[in-house]
């Protein structure tokens, strides 16, 4: 507390990102990293960049990237934000798109940093209840709004709409902008960017982060009609001109380029998925439906947060929220089998 701050800054409750230890070697499956490396291309580009290009400020637009993301996706050049992280480009959209007159809407269980957005850009919100199996009720969302985000697949259930879903919830909400957070989306739910074409409402958002095995380089997108891209570009340029360092962007091609490495790591992780799944069914676990790199979880009769502390002593890091409606549920992400086997095994001493 400080005499200096801001009424703001008093009033912020800030995001809590999950652990990073420093201190000792913990089976990490608390933030939804891949256990996999970035692709080797990247390794050859860390070899091969020339210091002297730092010597300059990078590209403010990020147009190779920018032109790399476009051809992948299939949309114009002036269809794609690039960023310092899916967090930034989310941010950006916030004060671009949702500070409204009217309060937006987004699932009561979700990403945790878009209330915190809201008292960042004083934004009103109105949560709107996923079903009893922590379902997203696109019928529920058909009322005067602000705007609308939600992730798909859901964090953190590990939840997805179909795309017609999606499509759906386009329909009935063509006044005000629907963000779809896709951090999730390349392990195994429907990319609502086909539908960006016809509805220049659309925003999606994409991370480099987790699918693409990236979480320490910042780097996030965001695909939409060229008037939202415009929208953001004009926060961005109202707030750092270079969000995306050189060495960022060289990185960020280069995985875009190994198109293999990143369908390979992808596959292994949904076949990781659906074994953890099944052992941890087999432990008396309740889970929900995946399509994310993570499983959201509860055991009947085991006090969830009492299990998130005997699995740290045991070295193993899962993610327990707390809060309405998830005080009894973790979200474990999924490791490499190796790390699956020790989070199982550590699972059914524990339980024993
Ligand atoms: C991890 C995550 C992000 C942020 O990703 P970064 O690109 O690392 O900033 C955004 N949305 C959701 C739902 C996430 O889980």
């Amino acid at each position: 507390m400080s005499q200096y701050w801001s009424k703001l800054v008093h009033r912020l409750e800030p995001y809590v990102p999950g652990e990073q230890p420093q201190d000792q070697a913990y089976i990490k499956l608390n933030t939804n990293e891949s256990p996999y490396p970035p692709s080797p291309a990247i390794q050859r580009v860390l070899g091969t960049f020339a210091a002297e290009n730092l010597r300059r400020y990078p590209d403010p637009q990020s147009g190779d990237l920018v032109t790399a993301l476009a051809a992948y996706h299939g949309l114009g050049d002036d269809q794609v934000f690039v960023g310092n992280g899916s967090d930034e480009v989310l941010a950006h959209a916030f004060q671009a798109l949702l500070q409204q007159d009217t309060p937006i809407l987004f699932p009561d269980i979700s990403y945790s940093f878009y209330p915190v957005y809201c008292a960042l850009y004083r934004i009103d919100f109105e949560r709107i209840a996923l079903d009893e199996a922590f379902r997203i009720r696109v019928d529920d969302y058909r009322r005067g709004n602000g705007g609308v985000i939600l992730p798909n697949p859901n964090a953190p259930t590990g939840i997805a709409l179909t795309l017609r879903d999606i499509a759906r919830l386009l329909e009935q909400n063509r006044s005000s902008a629907v963000i779809i957070d896709e951090a999730y989306v390349d392990f195994g739910a429907a990319t609502a960017v086909p539908l960006i074409a016809d509805h220049p409402n659309l925003l999606v958002t994409r991370s480099f982060s987790k699918s693409r095995n990236l979480a320490g380089l910042r780097l996030g997108y965001a695909l939409g009609h060229a008037d939202l891209i415009e929208g953001l570009q004009r926060v961005k340029n109202s707030f750092n001109s270079y969000p995306v360092d050189s060495l960022a962007s060289s990185i960020g091609l280069a995985s875009i380029d190994d198109e293999d490495y990143f369908q390979d790591c992808i596959r292994r992780i949904v076949a990781s998925r659906e074994k953890l799944v099944t052992d941890l069914r087999q432990l008396g676990f309740e889970t929900f439906p995946s399509s994310a790199n993570f499983v959201f979880v509860r055991h009947p009769d085991r006090n969830a947060e009492k299990l998130y502390f005997d699995l740290k002593s045991a070295g193993i890091l899962v993610r327990y929220f707390g809060g309405a409606r998830i005080d009894d549920c973790l979200r474990i992400t999924v490791g490499s089998d190796d790390e699956c086997a020790a989070l199982i095994s550590a699972l059914a001493s524990l339980l024993k």
